[in-house]
């Protein structure tokens, strides 16, 4: 099979010739048919993140069908495979409903092989059905983008004005399901991001701007996407007494220090950290209550580098996304739930 594979992070992939992979005990063998790309790809591919699996298959917003292996999918199923990849079960986390803590954990695209590539492996009880209203590609954000939103969403409570600051995949999926909720929602982006700030007016923010100024009015709730320690403080500032800022990346530039001032006032600050397997099962029945519209640009498996620079470049609007194997469906870039 054809997977591009990262030798040494600060490295281009390479595409290369690679070993079909074969199943382990409750592994399926799953053919790739799409592979979002993620801003934690771009983290491990430029060395942010310490200890990958090397040589690395990156990509962990898998979605493909099953090919053999396991006991809980048949031949043909279509499933997708997130960041969470496998957990011990035993641990002090993983009994007591917090698996996405767990001490051992392995994930995909990172400690165990991804999805740049025609096949993988993964075991099964950690994949998900995908539901059918979403074609392949069009899917392929949700397994990590939308996961990891809807994560950071459900930490921001019930907040009824929901700052949302820096609006690529993930926040494209969160502002939808938000305003499916009946929340308000602000997109802050880079200054002169103007592609940004219409896709958010356009999937329901009432206000997109730039981050650097004030809010236009008080938060409940904001959810930091963007890997800027900066953005911390500047959240804290804007949202209410008692509001919680939700630090969504799994990579971010040092937080000034600040004033207590900006903290009094019984708000917080919180990072989310991967995803349980509850999280994907809650999203994905909340799709069917309110599906959203992920906004995709394509690349084929070869130009997986290229879909990185891009994102590292701010250059992708909505969710960039490996068409592995091309899916008989439209060709329109903004694929929407049938
Ligand atoms: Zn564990
Ligand atoms: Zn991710």
């Amino acid at each position: 099979m054809r997977g591009l594979v990262l030798e040494q992070p600060g490295t281009p992939l390479r595409e290369r010739e690679l070993p079909s992979p074969e199943p382990g005990p409750g592994q399926v063998r799953i053919a790739i048919r799409a592979c979002g790309v993620c801003r934690t790809d771009l983290h491990v591919r430029d060395g942010e993140l310490p200890h990958p699996k090397l040589p690395l298959v990156l990509g962990h917003e898998i979605v493909g069908t099953v090919v053999d292996g396991g006991e809980r999918f048949r031949a043909g199923d279509r499933v997708g495979v997130p960041w969470l990849g496998w957990t011990c079960g035993l641990c002090r986390y993983c009994r007591s409903g917090r698996e996405n803590l767990c001490d051992l954990a392995r994930f995909t695209g990172y400690t165990l092989d991804g999805g740049y590539a025609e096949e993988t492996v993964a075991d099964e009880r950690y994949c998900f059905a995908i539901p059918a209203g979403y074609d392949d590609v069009a899917a392929a954000p949700l397994l990590c983008a939308g996961l990891i939103g809807y994560r950071s969403l459900v930490l921001a409570g019930d907040a009824e004005r929901l700052g949302l600051y820096g609006f690529g995949a993930s926040a494209h999926i969160v502002a939808q399901i938000a305003r499916g909720q009946g929340r308000r929602v602000f997109a802050f982006t880079r200054a002169g991001d103007d592609a940004a700030q219409s896709l958010a007016r356009e999937l329901g923010a009432e206000w997109a701007g730039a981050t650097g100024g004030p809010a236009p009015e008080e938060l409940d709730a904001a959810i930091i996407f963007a890997p800027a320690g900066e953005l911390v403080p500047e959240a804290l500032r804007a949202v209410a007494k008692g509001g919680v800022v939700v630090c969504a990346g799994i990579h971010m530039s040092d937080i000034p220090s600040f004033p207590y001032e900006l903290l009094w006032g019984e708000r917080s600050v919180r990072s989310v950290a991967n995803l349980t397997r509850r999280d994907g099962d809650e999203l994905f029945a909340l799709l069917e209550r309110i599906p959203v519209r992920t906004e995709v640009e394509r690349f084929p498996l070869a130009d997986g580098e290229d879909a990185l620079a891009r994102l590292r470049a701010g250059q992708v609007r909505g969710a960039a996304v490996l068409a592995v194997a091309q899916a008989a469906t439209g060709s329109s870039d903004a694929a929407a739930p049938r």
